[in-house]
């Protein structure tokens, strides 16, 4: 039983919200936790299904408008109110998360110039550097940590034009930025900002409450949470600059084609629901290995923000010994990506795009929701060899 609400603004008011909060909800009141769980569903009517449909459709029975489904799906609206709703804005969830930083960029006009850090993500990084070499964009690259670097080069930057891109804690050098003081600097000269939030998540960290425009995800990660599908979002303000970016990204989203497919939008919806006792249990994991890794001899550097659960340590000098270690765990899983359940590791130098100045010893934690000492004997075992 779907029901459509105009929704303000919207061109073409393609975009409609079939699963309005139901009225009892009281919104305001609602913390993170229980925003993840009671978001996102049809209203409280007899007889209605307590979880949204997929909605597998490409077209609708036109009404005053005709619609298409490059540009809605009710399903992608019921993740949308939730991941929106975390937020503190609203949301646009897209194909994969370098397809919501790529939408990002492009509100960056030709030989507009962006900030962003020297150890971001290896995809946007290339992003970035493509869009460099093609004279697209002007990219400058320092660490997002240095708060006086960043806010020095942002007096190089035009406001109304260019973008500081921020991720923080960043992937995968664990570095951390002072997002508030960041923002304020770039708000103060007109310049857009936007962060990316895959690795604390809107339950650890809210940049848009710091007056950030854009909040952008790799869904991929802990908000679908089981490493089963692709997925990236932008969230964007609840101001009027934050409608009109929104109106833009939407426009970029219908006509580049980036778009999610019903059925894991819904997946990413049922993994988001369990979104704070996952993260939890997994950051409680990643603080007690922590402390273990630090007095284990073959490690020479930890790297860990003093929050959630990714974890970069060092191990030995160069590849062989960080080698050695990833081929020798047996329940952590050695392959890419992040913020599943189970505990992944990977040392970042193996893929071809990372960051040259990435350690070749660096290797990536994401720590997962098993039983601790489990991992703990695992990894400590892998390690006493390497
Ligand atoms: C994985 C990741 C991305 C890219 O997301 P995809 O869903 O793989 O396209 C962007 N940013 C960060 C921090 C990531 O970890």
């Amino acid at each position: 039983m779907l029901r459509s609400q105009a929704r303000p603004g919207g061109q073409g008011s393609t975009d409609s919200v079939p699963y309005p909060a139901g009225v009892d909800l009281p919104h305001d009141e609602l913390t993170p936790a229980t925003r993840a769980v009671a978001l996102g569903r049809p209203d409280r009517e007899p007889g209605v299904s307590v979880n949204p449909p997929v909605t597998f459709t490409s077209t609708y029975i036109a009404a005053e408008q005709v619609e298409y489904a490059r540009v809605r799906n009710p399903t992608w609206t019921a993740l949308e109110e939730v991941l929106g709703g975390l937020e503190g804005g609203e949301a646009l969830i897209f194909a994969s998360g370098l397809a919501a930083i790529d939408a990002v960029l492009t509100l960056v006009p030709p030989g507009g110039r962006v900030i962003a850090p020297g150890h971001a993500y290896n995809g946007t990084a290339g992003l970035l550097r493509e869009a460099a070499a093609e004279g697209r964009l002007e990219v400058i690259t320092l660490d997002i940590s240095d708060t006086d670097a960043v806010v020095a080069a942002l007096d190089g930057l035009e406001g109304g034009r260019d973008l500081l891109y921020i991720e923080s804690p960043t992937n995968p050098m664990m570095e951390v930025a002072e997002i508030p003081v960041l923002v304020r600097e770039a708000r103060a000269r007109g310049i857009l900002t936007a962060v990316d939030n895959t690795f604390a998540t809107p339950l650890l960290q809210t940049p848009l409450a710091d007056g950030a425009d854009l909040v952008v995800h790799s869904a991929t990660k802990y908000l679908s949470g089981h490493s089963d599908v692709l997925m990236g979002a932008v969230v964007t303000a609840p101001s009027e600059q934050g409608r009109a970016l929104r109106e833009r990204l939407l426009t970029r989203r219908t006509l580049h084609g980036a778009i999610p497919g019903p059925m894991e939008a819904w997946i990413v919806l049922r993994g988001i629901r369990t979104l704070a006792v996952r993260l939890e249990r997994a950051a409680q994991n990643a603080q007690t290995l922590v402390e273990r890794l630090g007095a284990h001899d073959a490690v020479t550097r930890v790297r860990y923000p003093g929050f959630g659960a990714m974890i970069a340590i060092e191990v030995g000098e160069g590849a062989e010994a960080a080698d050695r270690v990833c081929a020798a765990t047996r329940l952590w899983t050695h392959s890419t990506s992040l913020g599943g359940v189970e505990s992944q590791l990977e040392r970042r130098r193996a893929q071809p795009l990372e960051v040259e100045t990435v350690p070749e010893s660096l290797i990536r934690l994401s720590v997962g929701i098993e039983d601790v000492e489990d991992l703990w004997r695992d990894l400590s075992r892998a390690l006493d060899g390497a």
